[in-house]
């Protein structure tokens, strides 16, 4: 193995114990948590790396980047390609092609095109819906701050639930950048209580997923329910924004 590969199975391994440690402090089973490695802004070399490292689902921001990723890198075709950023509308085909799950659905808009390009492409895409449940009206996401009005969301989940190639399968969030792991746990947990109250007012839909956590914060995310989380500079180091891909 190079040291490249060393090196990220090292950070990866530590990264599946901590996760392990904080699901048995929540009495969690820590196999019904997955770890998502994000590799955005990171050279296709890294992202094979990571892959003989041991990764299994890989996460990237940007459509084009990761389409070109996953083209060449198919011959890991067990690797599973997790879009996880903001995705424009005319990006919504090269989504719908290429990628296995979708983490940041965030409008109805967006969900139609989606749904009519897997129709195209003869795909169901998985997706989780994506919320805002901080105070900044600036992220992505559907706004979900104000407990109050979360019976607002309930007409375009439904139209997002009644599509017929999108597969709903949880919720996603990014909460504000804080200075401590800690300050993201009322976050998560206002999340947690809205895939509750989602769960019960569409009971035949599947909300069991919450994709949250990042690097910073993974294990609170995961002793306040997360089933997916996001990790990369952990894993696979600093973003290399200035390489190619
Ligand atoms: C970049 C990114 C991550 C990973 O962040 P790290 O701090 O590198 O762990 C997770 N989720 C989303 C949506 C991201 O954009």
């Amino acid at each position: 193995m190079s040291e490249l590969v060393d090196l990220i199975c090292e950070r990866y391994t530590s990264t599946l114990d901590r996760i392990a440690s904080a699901a048995k402090r929540a009495g969690r089973e820590p196999a019904s948590i997955k770890l998502v490695v994000v590799t955005k802004s990171q050279p296709v070399e890294v992202v094979r790396a990571a892959i003989e490292a041991g990764a299994g689902i890989l996460g990237e921001n940007y459509p084009e980047e990761g389409v070109t990723k996953i083209q060449s890198l198919q011959e890991f075709s067990a690797v599973e390609w997790h879009m996880i950023g903001h995705v424009q509308s005319r990006k919504a085909q090269a989504v719908a092609q290429n990628f296995n799950f979708l983490h940041s659905l965030d409008s109805l808009k967006l969900a139609a095109r989606l749904d009519r390009f897997s129709n195209e492409a003869g795909r169901i895409l998985p997706t989780l819906l994506e919320f805002n449940v901080g105070e900044e009206d600036s992220k992505s996401g559907w706004l979900a701050q104000d407990e109050a009005r979360w019976p607002e969301l309930l007409k375009d989940v439904s139209a997002v639930l009644a599509l017929p190639n999108l597969q709903v399968r949880g919720l996603m969030t990014m909460p504000p950048l804080g200075s401590t792991a800690d300050f993201s746990r009322p976050y998560f947990r206002r999340v947690k209580r809205l895939q509750e109250y989602l769960s019960s007012n569409f009971s035949q839909a599947d909300f069991s997923e919450l994709s949250m956590g990042t690097s910073s914060d993974y294990e609170v995310a995961v002793e306040e329910g997360a089933t997916l989380v996001r990790v990369g500079t952990a894993i696979v180091g600093p973003r290399q924004y200035k390489t190619e891909v």
